[in-house]
């Protein structure tokens, strides 16, 4: 399938900084837009329904699986999680670059659908600063963090299905590879077909 938009598919183990990665390359590319999944999980302090999720009961989720208006969903830490077909279907359909945070089980679903999508793991440099970066955070109680970490181990080893890994050490540099990533995607023979289209037509370029 081809899509004037590109997909990007985040995936790390929780507390290794994909959202804080994620929101940092939004803030520097207004091309690259969320998808916001819709949860079973209770909103976190500052959480808002429709801009980190959409907060739906389990019956509500289950509805919309029956409806098949996820284009995945994962069971994550004894929750569940899903990404909205027509969200990300509309969107790069209009030319827009998306990013999907998911865990991995998502991320290979979204592979089935989508051949083009771009699977980015992050890495913690370390089991010691995954630990701490998660008591920082101060979002989730302790056996919520033991329960993440405990996942941690057989989500990492997942990484060798990605097509790219960012070691999430000195903030600025993994913010530096993401940026990097999206951009040399732009760069492939057929984004650039679609982006300058012009450029190409004039210089007598034949369609394939
Ligand atoms: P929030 O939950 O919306 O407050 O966002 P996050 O938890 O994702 O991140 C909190 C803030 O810390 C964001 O503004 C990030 O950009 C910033 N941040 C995260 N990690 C680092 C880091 O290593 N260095 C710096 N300088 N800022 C960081
Ligand atoms: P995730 O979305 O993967 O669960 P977050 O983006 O919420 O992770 O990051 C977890 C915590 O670690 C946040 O408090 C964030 O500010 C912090 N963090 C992210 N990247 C770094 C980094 N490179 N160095 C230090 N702290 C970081
Ligand atoms: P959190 O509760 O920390 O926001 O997210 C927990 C986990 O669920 C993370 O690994 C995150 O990537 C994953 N997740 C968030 N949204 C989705 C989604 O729509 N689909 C899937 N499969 N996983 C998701």
């Amino acid at each position: 399938m081809d899509h004037p938009g590109n997909l990007f598919v985040v995936s790390a183990p929780s507390g290794a900084g994909k959202s804080s990665l994620v929101k940092a390359l939004m803030e520097l590319d207004s091309h690259v837009q969320p998808s916001v999944s819709h949860t079973t999980r209770a909103p976190r302090g500052q959480e808002k329904h429709g801009r980190e999720y959409f907060f739906i009961s389990e019956p509500e989720f289950d509805a919309m699986v029956a409806a098949d208006g996820f284009v995945e969903w994962a069971n994550v830490h004894g929750r569940r999680y899903g990404t909205s077909r027509r969200a990300i279907e509309e969107r790069i359909a209009q030319g827009a670059d998306v990013v999907l945070e998911i865990d991995w089980q998502g991320a290979l679903q979204i592979r089935k659908s989508f051949a083009d999508a771009v699977l980015v793991f992050i890495l913690p440099p370390s089991w010691e600063e995954l630990r701490s970066r998660l008591e920082r955070r101060g979002e989730d109680s302790a056996d919520v963090i033991e329960l993440r970490l405990a996942n941690a181990r057989q989500e990492m080893a997942q990484v060798g299905k990605f097509d790219f890994v960012i070691i999430n050490e000195v903030f600025e540099r993994a913010l530096f590879d993401l940026k990097t990533i999206v951009h040399a995607q732009r760069l492939k023979v057929s984004a650039q077909r679609r982006a300058r289209a012009d450029t190409f037509a004039s210089l007598d370029i034949p369609a394939s």
